[in-house]
């Protein structure tokens, strides 16, 4: 497992813009030794990601971002070395699918009343099979002129005061950590202070996370906002919490880049030591 190491990235088989063919191009021009596909509710891009790496010497983590969620607020969480077949897990990532689907055709319904846009702008904005989100509801706005980009349609049209925006269905981040682990996954909390201080996992919250299987934070992304990685950083030590640092890498959709932030190779070795799902693959 060669450094630099970069844990969390997309490809179209959700919101990512390249095929996970494209994204193993692009870690090797980016000069990353190791790296996670982390697609939203899914693992069927590892299989093409796996092909493409082999030959290269690189190491491919599989990986998911699954959605969680607490009340209002959206809870990612990296699932590193699941077991791709495990029953469970597969059953709750394709109700969250399922009603991701469901989701967007209502929030387009509503933008129906005040945007040139259809169900179809849409659809043809994602891959066979993908995982559907705003993002491919932002690239049918783009691809109708309502939007310059992808990032300009999600501050301005699609964000939540515009009244567009609809939640979807997620479970509650506690049973989704159990599920991780049964899957003989590792999870980590994805992005965790994005939102501001205020909004950070409250310190009890947190301890039942880690009571449940919670193995470290994603405080190195670039959404995060310092104040709140401040504060996480004495939870991790206090809870021995593992830190990790990834790109969330989007492809031309995000300005993300790959390998801005990495992950040191003992903790992903620690990683690679508690998972029980499935190994890394060596390309
Ligand atoms: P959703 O989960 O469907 O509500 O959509 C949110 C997702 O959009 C998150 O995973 C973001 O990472 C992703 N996303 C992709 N491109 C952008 C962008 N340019 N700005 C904000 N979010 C983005
Ligand atoms: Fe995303
Ligand atoms: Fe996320
Ligand atoms: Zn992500």
């Amino acid at each position: 497992m060669r450094e630099p190491i970069d844990l969390h990235t997309h490809s179209s088989v959700s919101d990512g813009t390249e095929t996970p063919t494209e994204l193993v191009a692009s870690v090797i021009r980016a000069g990353l030794g190791t790296f996670a596909l982390t697609d939203h509710d899914t693992t069927d891009g590892w299989d093409e990601a796996f092909a493409a790496a082999r030959g290269t010497g690189l190491t491919v983590i599989g990986g998911m971002e699954l959605s969680t969620r607490v009340g209002h607020a959206s809870v990612h969480l990296l699932a590193y070395l699941i077991d791709p077949e495990n029953l469970a897990l597969r059953e709750e990532t394709l109700r969250i699918r399922e009603e991701r689907l469901t989701r967007a055709e209502t929030i387009v319904s509503r933008l129906a009343a005040d945007f040139d846009i259809s169900w179809t702008d849409v659809l043809t904005q994602v891959s066979d099979g993908a995982t559907v989100g705003r993002p491919h509801i932002a690239d049918a706005l783009v691809a109708r002129g309502a939007a310059p980009d992808r990032s300009a349609a999600f501050r301005d049209i699609l964000h939540p005061k515009h009244g567009y925006f609809v939640p979807h269905y997620a479970p509650d981040p506690l049973y989704a950590i159990r599920l991780i682990r049964e899957a003989g996954g590792v999870p980590v909390l994805a992005h965790p202070a994005t939102r501001g201080v205020d909004a950070v996992v409250p310190r009890e919250h947190l301890a039942q996370l880690v009571d449940a299987g919670l193995f470290g934070l994603e405080l190195d992304h670039p959404e995060n906002k310092p104040e709140g990685v401040a504060v996480l950083r004495g939870y991790a030590e206090e809870f021995g919490l593992a830190v990790t640092g990834s790109s969330d890498y989007h492809g031309v959709g995000k300005p993300n880049r790959l390998g801005e932030h990495t992950t040191p190779r003992a903790v992903l070795e620690r990683i690679v030591d508690e998972a029980t799902g499935t190994s890394p693959f060596f390309g």
